[in-house]
């Protein structure tokens, strides 16, 4: 009886490797398909891309022109989401506007908040700007901190061990390849923020407007201080009288420029621009926010550029 059993398995097992061999033949996929990343944004992208080079496909669900503040969940969106295996994210309520409904509609349980296929870059990094007591009439802003995080390189490197870690779990017969790659960009990394650091020294005290809250962790690295905001209050766009009152605060203040990202409206900068007679800095912002920033690297450069050519 155990006998006839243990032979009935041995065949059913037979049989399934058979059936198993022809599928694989027969399919025109390959063995191992390639681990989806969805990014929501381009900064994103272009780490986990680093880190996962040829053995990840990219979506990234928005571009550097786009306020990520003000998307919308739109379908292409969800059908990336639905397929996607590690979701890269800024979090700390950024995509709070679409992110949690892609992620209802989804129904992908790999990518869910604290899945394994879940990444938001606030959670492995120091925050700036954590706020108590938090009210609407503060306007839009992030009550968990400041989620803009990817402005500090070192956040970067932070967010890049992550990565590789979740890779390796999601797709571990490749493991060696992400701990490999990603080791190599932690050296350069360090290399091109020891670099950057040097570079930005004699920008360390200076003064700037900016337009949002965007440059914090920028900012804060470089010992830059922001003295005004163009907005009125985050998420609120800059109107005549606000505008009015950043020209008096500013009045005797070395200011070296006024910073802004491609998705904002240049308009205020212009009037302050002309009124205070300081330049305006625009700033990459991301990977993709002008010709130059290509990659997570070059968009550093050209930010420490930018500012230093300002004097
Ligand atoms: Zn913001």
């Amino acid at each position: 009886m155990v006998h006839i059993i243990i032979k009935g398995t041995k065949m059913k097992k037979l049989s399934l490797m058979i059936i198993g061999l022809g599928m694989l033949l027969a399919s025109p996929m390959p063995a191992f398909a390639k681990v989806n990343i969805f990014a929501c944004a381009p900064e994103w992208g272009a780490l986990a891309k680093e880190i996962g080079g040829d053995k990840v496909d990219i979506y990234n669900a928005s571009n550097a022109n786009q306020d990520i503040h003000h998307m919308r969940a739109k379908p292409s969106l969800l059908a990336a989401m639905r397929k996607a295996d590690l979701v890269i994210c800024s979090g700390a309520s950024l995509e709070i506007g679409w992110l949690p409904i892609l992620l209802n509609k989804a129904g992908n349980n790999q990518v869910q908040d604290g899945g394994i296929g879940s990444i938001m870059a606030s959670d492995y990094v120091p925050l700036l700007e954590v706020m108590q007591n938090v009210d609407r009439s503060m306007g839009h802003v992030h009550p968990e901190g400041n989620p803009h995080v990817h402005l500090d390189p070192n956040n970067i490197a932070l967010v890049s061990k992550v990565i590789a870690e979740r890779l390796s779990e999601i797709d571990s017969s490749h493991s060696s390849y992400y701990e490999a790659r990603q080791s190599s960009f932690d050296e350069n990394w360090a290399k091109a923020v020891t670099q950057w650091e040097t570079q930005a020294a004699n920008l360390r005290g200076a003064n700037v407007v900016v337009y949002h809250k965007s440059w914090t962790y920028l900012l804060n690295w470089l010992g830059i201080q922001a003295v005004a905001s163009l907005e009125p209050k985050p998420g609120i766009p800059p109107n005549a009288s606000h505008l009015e009152k950043v020209l008096q605060d500013i009045q005797g203040k070395n200011i070296k420029g006024i910073l802004i990202a491609p998705f904002e409206n240049e308009k205020g900068a212009k009037w302050l621009s002309e009124k205070a007679n300081i330049p305006i800095i625009k700033l990459p912002f991301t990977v993709g926010g002008n010709n130059q920033a290509t990659d997570l690297k070059i968009m550093f450069d050209d930010t420490l550029n930018r500012l230093n050519n300002i004097d």
